[in-house]
């Protein structure tokens, strides 16, 4: 029997139908150059992430962490300074306290604006969760109790910048751009690190002052460069998602330049302690060692998007982006129309987990949405999102968001599964 033949049979063993693996066998098959496109960015980033490693000096001594206060943690040190290299910057802040991707967000922005000041952001809609931090939405303790404005700028319907509205939405107020990378929970095209540079520059044309932010969120790795390596004054993102490879256990990450990373230390601790205090009691190893993997782990996640896309656009879904366009994030949208539809794919991706495979996704009101969202997840890190996952809010479009695979082979397993309970449903014929 063939090696073909042996995965085949393997895999008709665990439920899947012939017709469904043929299917996707043949999807893929033709996807293999571009595959290996991904690998090549990825080799890249192998090499930028360990050259960071030998020029921070690291070394065994800093794997071990601290406890207490944390005075002098070398590790942690040593971290940041690696991160900085990474990015290009001229400091960074990456720590275990900083308890999520929006917390790392919250802190960039109410460590850097005053009352008085105004954000703007160019790119339309913030991700969900930063309308509690801003105050678009009412929230406790946001941004617009203490008197911080914001405004937005749509894309333009092609997804390109609104240039005129952009320039006239820029006052004496206006001290932070907020520009978010990735779609979110949004069908919009994910912006290119070239697109950003262009809005950075034409921003900065207006206003040189401006504090331009990006929210990097999934779009760690995907390209040779980031945000920062084009003007970005400060990157944000976090480590439960592409950087941290899967391994960090917790954390966030704001490189940028010195004085408003100085100035979100202040924030995340306190004024006058700052980056001092925070131990990294055992997270150095996994924080380190998950940078280590990210670009590899970020790379598999690709091509698991990819084939997704693939799979369903050949049955007649929309997948944003599409089958055939360059990728900037790790984001896949698949529009359903209908809620059963996004309820098998869950099922599916959850039936493909290494952990929980045997539960059942269902919908429920998480905090900081404003609608129910299902998420199917079988994860080593809870809630970890470069792992294999979907979630959708249940709302029109009924759009899935498909994410990460710390292995390609896995992701390429959920989507499959995904697929079968599709046809075990009689939702799609294939
Ligand atoms: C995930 C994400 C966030 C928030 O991160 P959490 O860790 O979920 O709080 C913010 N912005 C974007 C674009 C994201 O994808």
């Amino acid at each position: 029997m063939s090696a073909t033949d042996e995965i085949k049979n393997y895999y008709l063993s665990l439920g899947i139908k012939e017709s469904v693996y043929d299917f996707c066998e043949a999807t893929e098959q033709a996807l293999l150059p571009r595959f290996q496109e991904i690998d090549r960015i990825a080799e890249q980033n192998q090499i930028k992430v360990i050259s960071a490693m030998q020029k921070a000096g690291f070394s065994e001594s800093h794997l071990n962490g601290t406890t207490g206060y944390g005075y002098n943690d070398r590790g942690r040190e040593a971290v940041e300074e690696i991160y900085a290299h990474v990015f290009h910057t001229e400091d960074a802040l990456v720590r275990q306290q900083i308890t999520c991707g929006t917390h790392a967000l919250s802190i960039a922005l109410s460590a850097n604006l005053r009352p008085g000041d105004e954000i703007l952001s160019p790119v339309g809609k913030v991700y969900d969760t930063l309308e509690g931090v801003i105050g678009i939405r009412e929230s406790k303790g946001s941004l617009a109790e203490f008197g911080i404005t914001f405004r937005k700028v749509d894309l333009l319907p092609d997804g390109s910048f609104d240039y005129d509205n952009i320039k006239k939405n820029i006052n004496e107020k206006t001290k932070l751009i907020e520009i978010q990378r990735s779609k979110g929970y949004d069908v919009r095209p994910t912006l290119s690190v070239e697109q950003i540079g262009e809005l950075i520059a034409f921003v900065k044309s207006i206003k040189p002052d401006v504090i331009c932010m990006v929210d990097n969120c999934y779009g760690e790795f995907v390209e040779t460069i980031e945000p920062s390596d084009v003007g970005a004054d400060m990157v944000v993102g976090s480590l439960i998602k592409n950087p941290g490879g899967g391994l960090a256990p917790i954390g966030g990450y704001i490189c940028g330049k010195k004085e408003y990373i100085e100035n979100c230390a202040y924030r995340l601790t306190t004024p006058g302690l700052g980056k001092e205090v925070g131990a990294s009691l055992n997270a150095t190893r996994p924080i380190a060692q998950g940078l280590f993997l990210a670009p590899t782990v970020t790379a598999a996640a690709l091509k698991g998007a990819i084939f997704a896309a693939n799979v369903y656009e050949r049955l007649h879904f929309k997948s944003v982006p599409n089958a055939t366009e360059p990728r900037y994030d790790i984001i896949q949208a698949v529009e359903f129309g209908k809620p059963e539809y996004i309820q098998a794919f869950c099922e599916g991706i959850q039936a493909a987990a290494p952990v929980d495979s045997f539960v059942t996704p269902i919908p429920w009101d998480m905090p900081g949405y404003d609608s129910q969202v299902i998420m199917a997840a079988g994860a080593f890190v809870s809630g970890a999102s470069i792992e294999l996952s979907a979630d959708a809010p249940m709302k029109e479009p009924y759009a899935v968001y498909f994410q990460g695979g710390l292995t390609y082979p896995h992701a390429k397993f959920g989507i499959m599964m995904s697929l079968e309970k599709m046809v075990e449903k009689g939702l799609v014929v294939c």
